[in-house]
């Protein structure tokens, strides 16, 4: 059974005190958890020493929110694998779509970012999705498979195994608009036939497919309770530890009742 992992990418927000003082509020508020789900946290790189630090003897795991696919030289602004896992960072997000809008981020350099992230030891949280335009012409199919198989070019069964993908119809990204959740169980399991093609279904079965898209405490546990997601990857709604703890306990509770 594929554990439910949710991850809060915090995008550009949180500056080091804030996020010393976040983490602090939510160590305290996991004190009772046992460890049902698994929780990520990416903050911008300037917070990862913080973090690191304050997310110690917590079941709180650390992410980055992009990573370089060099491993050093003459690249101003990128950050490294080796320079991420110093700061004891095991996840990466990569090719999120405000990624892919305004750094032009293709599905080619998504791919080698990916390559690069397991060739180092980090689990890639890799974003695939499509806009409001593309569904409404009827390509949400086309453009979403077509970005998996670009993402996942070349690598083996074993290495797709340990990716997490999080399936993010842009259109609901920071919207206050969410996917139903058959909307959303419907393009994780073109996700997972996807990769069934292209490896196998038993690879496709092991790989944990987030959802993401304006998730909140409310309609978690809808999205949560569908057998195709494995849990979340949460924008704006992990900025806050009341919203963020919400999505947490959803995710426990469809945990718990799934194991019943
Ligand atoms: C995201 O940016 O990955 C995201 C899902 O954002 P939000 O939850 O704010 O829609």
């Amino acid at each position: 059974m594929r554990k439910k992992l949710i991850a809060g990418n915090w995008k550009m927000n949180k500056d080091i005190h804030e996020t010393a003082s976040f983490i602090t509020e939510l160590k305290e508020r996991l004190k009772d958890f046992g460890n049902e789900v698994g929780i990520v946290l990416c903050p911008p790189f300037t917070s990862l020493v913080v973090a690191t630090a304050q997310i110690k003897g917590s079941p709180l795991r650390l992410g980055a929110q992009n990573m370089s696919e060099h491993d050093d030289g003459a690249y101003t602004g990128e950050v490294s694998a080796k320079m991420l896992a110093a700061l004891g960072c095991e996840y990466v997000i990569l090719g999120h779509s405000e990624r892919r809008q305004y750094f032009k981020e293709s599905d080619q350099l998504i791919n080698a970012k990916v390559k690069k992230a397991l060739a180092t030891g980090f689990t890639p949280i890799v974003c695939v999705g499509e806009t409001l335009e593309e569904r409404k012409a009827g390509l949400t199919d086309q453009i979403v498979g077509t970005q998996v198989k670009g993402v996942l070019h070349e690598l083996s069964s074993a290495e797709v195994g340990k990716i997490v993908i999080a399936y993010e119809p842009v259109w609901a990204i920071g919207t206050g608009v969410t996917a139903t959740p058959d909307q959303a169980n419907a393009g994780h399991k073109l996700i997972r036939k996807t990769i069934a093609k292209m490896f196998s279904w038993a690879t496709a079965e092991m790989v944990v497919i987030q959802y993401g898209g304006s998730v909140n405490g409310a309609n978690a546990a809808d999205l949560f309770s569908q057998p195709d997601i494995d849990g979340g990857l949460i924008g704006g709604a992990s900025l806050k530890a009341d919203s963020f703890m919400g999505i947490i306990q959803a995710g426990v509770e469809q945990s718990a009742s799934s194991n019943r």
